[in-house]
């Protein structure tokens, strides 16, 4: 952005500096004079069959042209050239405003002359024909002072000029583009008189820029400036979004992880680390959710009390890691057999529920005896047999969920009264 705002600066210094610049200077000046003559000769209209007489003086001041004006020719002239250029190559004068004459004219009557410039333009104009040349002239009076200006636009290309070379309507407007010569030249007076015309000095004026090129400069550097600070803000404006995208989605990935760690952490407040089964906490979330659905329980469930046989043995023939690592097989061998609506509480020690959603207790025995197999058809550390005895109810829809597990207590207690191993109904 500080390139933009130095860029408007800038501009706004140069604006104005180059227009005030412009309209007070910025002149660039092409003189004819004494010290720049330009070839100065004087030609009259004798080779017309006139009797007109010119003659050149140069004294270190000035060109003086001496003219005798006789009748003789239709349009009797004296005329002071200046040579810009030969053989088709002339000078561009065409950026220039204005011509400024410091010159006398003294002569009887009228004090007219005529400034003349001929421009060479190839579509017309042939190399040593030089009235094929196009011909920008204007007459104006002579004022009193001996400076004075007239605009280079008051000049306009001779109606003859026009006819003769059948110029067409477009381009029928003066040209300085490529001037061969200057000429001052007696203008429409009477003759039968002597006419001095004394010059000092002929200056073309004009601007080293136009006024509207320069404008247009200045518009299209305003309008560049712009361009550029307008995109500059649409990449500030798209990095920025995409930092705060960026921004969002780390946030996003973090909230996430949390509800994840969070998850976690309610899991392990309801999960006993041994074994992974649900602990105390983690049955009473399962009732809890089994009571919400509708405010009551309408359906049946299977509940299975189980301890393993003889447990005590294990610990004390093989140790207590022994005994963790048969509590850990136990309980991956019951949730491998059953439902994933199945779930297996370690309720303590080696005695764990399993609790059987829309489960009846013939499904349930069935499911248990399945059970029951399995843990006799695995493989135990240290050569173990381990078996389990089981105690199955059902707990009827809006029945007390401790009446339950008394009754399964109760079918456990039966079962190993009856040599474990076994599997008991209350
Ligand atoms: P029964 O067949 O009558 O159930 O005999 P039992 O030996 O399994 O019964 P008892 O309840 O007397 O023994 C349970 C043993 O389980 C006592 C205790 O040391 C052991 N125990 C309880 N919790 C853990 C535990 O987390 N890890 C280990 N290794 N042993 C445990
Ligand atoms: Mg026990
Ligand atoms: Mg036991």
């Amino acid at each position: 952005m500080t390139i933009v705002q130095s860029l408007v600066g800038l501009l706004l210094i140069l604006t104005p500096t180059l227009l005030v610049w412009q309209h007070l200077g910025m002149t660039r000046v092409f003189e004819i004079s004494p010290r720049h003559p330009y070839g100065a000769t004087v030609a009259d209209d004798r080779h017309e069959h006139g009797a007109s007489v010119a003659s050149l003086v140069r004294t270190k001041d000035a060109l003086v042209m001496r003219c005798a004006l006789r009748a003789g020719f239709a349009w009797p002239f004296c005329k002071l050239q200046f040579h810009l250029g030969e053989d088709g190559k002339g000078m561009d004068l065409s950026q220039f405003d204005s011509v400024t004459f410091d010159m006398r004219y003294s002569g009887t009557g009228p004090r007219k002359i005529r400034l003349h410039l001929t421009n060479f333009e190839p579509e017309f104009s042939k190399v040593g024909d030089w009235n094929s040349q196009r011909y920008d002239s204007v007459e104006f009076d002579v004022p009193a002072q001996t400076t004075f200006t007239i605009p280079i636009n008051v000049l306009r290309t001779a109606d003859w000029w026009i006819t003769e070379y059948n110029v067409p309507l477009d381009k029928t407007y003066p040209r300085l583009d490529n001037v061969t010569a200057v000429e001052i030249s007696t203008g429409s007076v009477p003759t039968g008189q002597s006419i001095t015309i004394e010059l000092r000095s002929l200056e073309f004026r004009g601007k080293w820029i136009s006024n509207t090129r320069l404008l247009t400069y200045l518009v299209c550097a305003w309008i560049a400036c712009g361009l550029l600070g307008l995109s500059l803000s649409l990449i500030h404006v798209r990095s920025s979004l995409s930092a705060s995208n960026e921004r969002l989605e780390l946030l996003d990935a973090i909230n996430k992880a949390l509800e994840l760690e969070a998850r976690d952490l309610a899991n392990q407040a309801q999960t006993d680390p041994l074994t992974g089964a649900l602990n105390r906490q983690g049955l009473r979330e399962v009732l809890m959710r089994r009571l919400h659905v509708a405010g009551h329980v309408d359906e049946e469930m299977a509940v299975v009390f189980m301890d393993i046989d003889h447990f005590k043995r294990v610990n004390d023939q093989h140790g207590h890691d022994a005994g963790d690592e048969v509590l850990k097989r136990f309980a991956a061998i019951i949730r491998g057999e059953v439902r994933s609506s199945d779930k297996l509480v370690r309720w303590g020690g080696e005695e764990f529920l399993l609790l059987c959603p829309e489960t009846d207790v013939a499904h349930a025995v069935r499911m248990v005896e399945k059970l029951r197999a399995a843990l006799a058809a695995r493989a135990w550390p240290h050569g173990l047999r381990v078996t389990s005895s089981f105690g199955v109810t059902s707990l009827k829809p809006d029945e007390d969920f401790g009446a339950s597990i008394k009754r399964a207590d109760g079918a456990l207690y039966l079962a190993k009264a009856n040599g474990r191993n076994r599997v008991e109904v209350a």
